[in-house]
């Protein structure tokens, strides 16, 4: 595992935690991990990585089945991973678009797959308060904002290509730069799609709440227990193993360091920044009441948030992908990131210009070889995976939860016709080659980047990049 195995004292343990990020800094509960697996054990499920894939799908099938005896398996404690510490948005995307679903399992899988994102930002609030977690849950919609004139035809589009696949005028719509103004003043904007489905989230409230709603549903969360490979109906760790009629790998951006999945999802660093609350000044220049999430139409984009406590988190692409998929803590600070996302953030509000950001952190998500997500079971092995959401997770995650309780309880249903079931992806190529492909990618989004501000046009080999690696 990648982070050191000598037991800190619960002091120690919570102050490393909260390093790891806002969310995680701000929570208002000890972080002191609970209890590890004390010894050998049998249950009828193993649950891999308490981050949102391994807390669904055990809330989802202690759901179905009180008596099911479920134990969860996590390396650090619950929310370590992505789900504790990423940009905040229950995003309604799916990383594969549309036509590539189509190509590969027909139209009416593509619509049906979107159609069951959209309906997911739902069940994340919808969960979220049935159980009682403060997760601060607001669904404000996603603006994506053309800031610069070469970014106006993609974004204008794109409305228009949602229509082709079903998507209602009352659920996408273009809107003129003095309708945007109304609901948030950003520098610049020359108009935005908005899109009525997503929503943010306090990331680590949820990832915190949920391993408290499993644990009140009679599964038992183990902690800074890593689990060191996954065999046959068994999750083997240093003090034993738990052995179960079905195992589930819900190790996302850590899964490179299970036996056998080395070359399975590629980890890419995702870094954010936030800013320390925000005056009342602020926000009467700026808006933002409805607490959109946004984005811009640049190739290596930003995405924001508001917070419930007003202040603003920006995340977005650009961290390197670091040689033999390798994850180390210090990946996830790199200065030349952080600094582009703070020029980013007082370019779109020169309000911000004074503003303090108190917060810079980072963390591994996992990207798939053909960037398409699968959750899967192979009843046969007794082992079911979900993952490779390429930082789209927030929902994706909660899909894969229910998902996997039908599958593993046996039960057809519309999820489990989804076109992600059993997708296999082919396994990464050996490096160099991987490093050299993926570092490719990131460079000629950049560049068309830079390009696209140079000549104000949109620049051809990103666009058909997309089509390729949708990064
Ligand atoms: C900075 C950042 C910003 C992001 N922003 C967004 C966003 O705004 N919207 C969105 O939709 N998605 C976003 N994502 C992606 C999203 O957070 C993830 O897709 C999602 O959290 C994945 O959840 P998970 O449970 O599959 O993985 P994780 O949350 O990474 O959980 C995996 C868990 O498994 C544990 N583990 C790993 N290996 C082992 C082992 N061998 N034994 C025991 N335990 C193990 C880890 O410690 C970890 O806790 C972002 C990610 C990052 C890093």
């Amino acid at each position: 595992m990648t982070e050191s195995r000598a037991a800190p004292s619960p002091t120690d343990a919570d102050a490393r935690y909260r390093r790891r990020g806002m969310w995680l800094d701000l929570l208002d509960e000890p972080l002191s991990p609970r209890p590890a697996l004390p010894g050998p054990a049998a249950v009828d499920v193993v649950i891999v990585g308490a981050g949102y894939t391994g807390l669904w799908t055990a809330y989802y099938l202690a759901q179905a089945d009180p008596h099911l005896r479920i134990a969860v398996l996590e390396n650090e404690i619950a929310g370590f991973g992505a789900s504790g510490r990423n940009a905040g948005w229950v995003s309604p995307w799916f990383p594969a678009s549309l036509e590539t679903i189509a190509r590969a399992r027909g139209r009416d899988k593509a619509v049906a797959m979107q159609r069951a994102m959209f309906d997911t930002v739902d069940e994340v609030g919808r969960v979220a308060a049935a159980e009682g977690i403060e997760a601060r849950y607001r669904k404000g919609g996603v603006l994506t904002l053309a800031t610069a004139p070469e970014q106006l035809a993609r974004v204008r589009k794109e409305p228009e290509h949602y229509r082709c696949w079903g998507v209602g005028s009352d659920e996408i719509m273009w809107i003129d730069p003095a309708a945007v103004r109304e609901r948030i003043v950003v520098a610049g904007c020359l108009g935005a799609s908005y899109l009525t489905h997503c929503a943010c989230i306090d990331p680590a409230r949820l990832v915190r709440g949920l391993a408290r709603v499993v644990e009140k549903l009679g599964a038992k969360v183990y902690e800074r227990t890593p689990v060191l490979s996954i065999e046959n109906g068994r999750a083997v760790t240093a003090t034993g193993d738990v052995r179960a009629g079905v195992v589930v790998r819900a190790t996302e951006g850590f899964t490179r360091e299970l036996p056998g999945a080395r070359r399975e999802l590629v980890p890419v660093y995702s870094l954010a920044i936030a800013t320390e609350p925000l005056p009342a000044s602020f926000w009467s220049e700026v808006g933002w009441s409805g607490y959109e999430t946004f984005t811009d139409g640049r190739h290596l984009y930003v995405c924001a948030m508001r917070t419930d406590d007003d202040r603003i988190v920006i995340g977005g692409r650009g961290a390197p992908y670091h040689f033999g998929s390798k994850v180390r803590a210090a990946y996830e600070q790199v200065p030349r990131v952080h600094a582009a996302q703070e020029a980013a953030l007082k370019h779109l509000f020169p309000a911000a210009r004074g503003v303090k950001v108190t917060h810079r952190w980072g963390g591994a998500l996992g990207v798939p070889r053909d960037w398409f997500p699968s959750v899967g079971y192979d009843r046969a092995r007794g082992y079911a995976w979900a993952g490779g959401y390429v930082g789209d997770g927030v929902a994706a995650s909660n899909l894969a939860g229910r998902t996997l309780a039908d599958l593993i309880s046996g039960r057809e249903s519309p999820l489990t016709a989804l076109p992600w079931v059993d997708h296999r992806s082919r396994a990464w190529e050996p490096e160099p080659l991987r490093w050299i492909g993926v570092r490719g990618s990131l460079a000629v989004f950049a560049s068309a980047d830079r390009k696209e501000r140079r000549t104000g046009k949109p620049a051809r080999r990103a666009e058909l990049m997309h089509r390729v690696l949708p990064l």
